[in-house]
């Protein structure tokens, strides 16, 4: 049993708004299990936007977040099941810190996807905290969220990329704002037209308040840069 105390303090450490710590374990060979419980009572259905308090079914399982300095973190999460009155049907409640069906909270998702740009996936990988399949995934759920924003006061775009799985030739292209060192696109090929068509989508706007442009890869994108970027 963890006391009140020792709770109190394990959810401020732990510093996710929505739940709280209800126990822990620590074991050696593995790292510290934080079990946690949501801390609203009610959830809002997505379908009509109603507040549903109506509780349908618990759901725990167990996902990846930072480690707490060498010791892996492991989270037991209650994503629960309300049952909407209006609709009739049970949804399952969302959280700001971890996505449905993924096996890891957000900002472990972040710190890897920093970690892969200075690094490559096999190498960060190879830490053993999260497996390649889930580094992709991380990837394609960044890419398709910040896809869906233009970049905002872009003064210098780098251009890198990143190297999938082993052996299969496979390259994303990542574009960063060199002055946040923050990725603000990252796309499934490093093909010129993949690249082009994104800057395109940026408009006028964007691509002129680019001052500078850092490129770590083949001459094509130069050309490309030259042309969209004068
Ligand atoms: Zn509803």
């Amino acid at each position: 049993m963890t006391n009140k105390k020792d709770i109190k303090i394990l959810s401020q450490i732990l510093d996710i708004d929505e739940v709280k710590v209800i126990s822990h374990s620590i074991y050696n060979e593995i790292g510290i299990i934080l079990r946690t419980e949501p801390i609203k009572l009610y959830s809002v259905c997505p379908s009509c936007g109603t507040e549903s308090h109506k509780l349908h079914q618990n759901h725990r399982h167990i996902i990846k977040d930072l480690p707490f300095g060498e010791k892996p973190i492991f989270l037991e999460i209650n994503r629960r099941q309300f049952k909407c009155r209006i609709c009739k049907k049970p949804f399952s409640e969302e959280f700001e810190f971890a996505r449905k069906k993924r096996t890891y909270t957000n900002r472990l998702a972040n710190k890897i996807i920093q970690e892969v740009l200075e690094n490559d996936i096999h190498s960060v990988a190879s830490k053993g905290i999260v497996t390649t399949e889930e580094i992709e995934r991380m990837l394609k759920d960044a890419s398709e969220k910040l896809n869906l924003t233009k970049p905002k006061n872009l003064k210098r775009l780098g251009i890198d990329e990143i190297a999938l799985r082993k052996g299969k030739g496979n390259y994303c292209a990542v574009l960063i704002d060199l002055d946040t060192s923050k990725p603000i696109a990252i796309l499934n090929a490093r093909t010129q037209g993949v690249i082009e068509e994104v800057l395109i989508s940026w408009g006028v706007e964007v691509l002129e308040q680019i001052k500078e442009v850092s490129i770590d890869l083949w001459q094509g994108y130069k050309i490309l840069v030259i042309e969209l970027m004068p």
